[in-house]
């Protein structure tokens, strides 16, 4: 299994263990809080693998994204790893 189905696994469990829990606590007095604490914990998560995960030969972080917007130099991140580094073209498989 390459890296970008291995992040496709982790997304597609993350996405269950979300509405499993949210289904579940949700009932609970301090459910909805659960779910934004369980939410946070998930952004934290996230934002260490964007900036730990790292093209081997350029070292940009691999989710960072350009994008050319009204002329301007424009970074998104995305959730997927590329297959190849969006900065020099490496592959990251
Ligand atoms: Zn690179």
């Amino acid at each position: 299994m390459d890296r970008r189905s291995k992040h496709k696994v982790i997304l597609i469990a993350w996405f269950i263990v979300f509405l499993l829990m949210g289904s579940g606590v949700w009932g609970f007095q301090a459910g909805h809080l659960m779910v934004i604490v369980f939410f946070m914990a998930s952004l934290v998560f996230y934002l260490l693998a964007a900036f730990l995960m790292r093209c081997p030969k350029c070292r940009m972080p691999v989710l960072l994204r350009p994008r050319k917007f009204l002329g301007m130099e424009l970074f998104t991140w995305s959730i997927l790893t590329p297959e190849r580094c969006r900065h020099c073209g490496e592959s990251l498989g």
